[in-house]
C-alpha cells in the first residue's frame, strides 16, 4: 500500500539550539511526529483513506467520526508545517516586501504582529498551534486546540505556526511556555518560508 511517510527534518537536530535541543527534536520529531505516522498508517489500512494524499485525508475525515484518523494526520501535517516555520538563528530570513506591507496593513508592524503571535501562543489554554494566517484575504494570528489545523479549510492559507504542546519545549524550557515562545518568536521564525507561501488571493 502506498503509506504516508515522515517527512525529512529541513535542518540538522541541534540547528535550532539552545532554543530547542537536539534531546527534544529527538523525541518530539522522533518519537511523536513519527508516532503519529505509525498510527495513522495502521488505522488507514484497508480503509477508504488508505492511498490518499495526507491532506486528503484531513479533509475527507474531518468531521466524519473518524476522529483518530482525523487527528493523527492533522498532527502530522501541522508538525510538517511547524518544522518549516522554524529556522536555525539568523537563519530565518525577512519578510518579503508584499508580506511586510500586508503585516504592516492587519498589524501596524512586524513587532506587533510577533506580539499577536506570541501572544496567542502563550494564551492558548492546554495544548495546541498558534498561527498566523491568511483568512478571507487578510492576515490574522489564530490558535487552535489538540489536533486542530488549517489545512484545507476554505479561504485560510497558513503561513507560519508555534507547537505549544507541552513536548515541544518541556524538556527546554520546563513549564516556561512563555520564554520558550519568545525565544522562537524572535530568533527562529522562517520569513522566508512564510514569503514562499503568501498571496493574499491565489
Ligand atoms: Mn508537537
Amino acid at each position: 500500500m502506498k503509506e504516508i511517510t515522515l517527512a525529512p527534518l529541513p535542518y540538522a537536530d541541534d540547528a535550532l539550539a539552545p532554543t530547542i535541543s537536539a534531546k527534544t527534536i529527538s523525541f518530539h520529531y522522533g518519537k511523536h511526529h513519527a508516532g503519529y505516522v505509525k498510527t495513522l498508517n495502521g488505522l488507514i489500512a484497508g480503509t477508504k483513506y488508505e492511498g490518499l494524499s495526507l491532506e486528503e485525508i484531513v479533509a475527507a475525515s474531518r468531521g466524519a467520526g473518524d476522529t483518530a484518523i482525523f487527528n493523527n494526520a492533522a498532527q502530522i501535517w501541522n508538525h510538517d508545517f511547524y518544522w518549516q516555520s522554524l529556522a536555525p538563528s539568523g537563519k530565518g530570513g525577512e519578510p518579503s516586501a508584499e508580506l511586510l506591507a500586508a503585516i504592516n496593513a492587519s498589524f501596524g508592524s512586524l513587532d506587533a504582529c510577533k506580539a499577536a503571535l506570541a501572544d496567542a501562543a502563550v494564551k492558548r489554554f492546554g495544548s495546541g498551534w498558534a498561527w498566523l494566517l491568511v483568512k478571507d484575504g487578510k492576515l490574522v494570528v489564530e490558535s487552535t486546540s489538540n489536533a486542530e489545523t488549517p489545512c484545507g479549510k476554505p479561504g485560510v492559507k497558513p503561513l507560519l505556526v508555534i507547537d505549544v504542546w507541552e513536548h515541544a519545549y518541556y524538556l527546554d524550557w520546563q513549564n516556561a511556555r512563555a520564554a520558550y515562545v519568545k525565544a522562537v518568536v524572535d530568533g527562529h521564525l522562517n520569513w522566508a518560508f512564510a514569503s514562499g507561501g503568501f498571496a493574499l488571493v491565489d
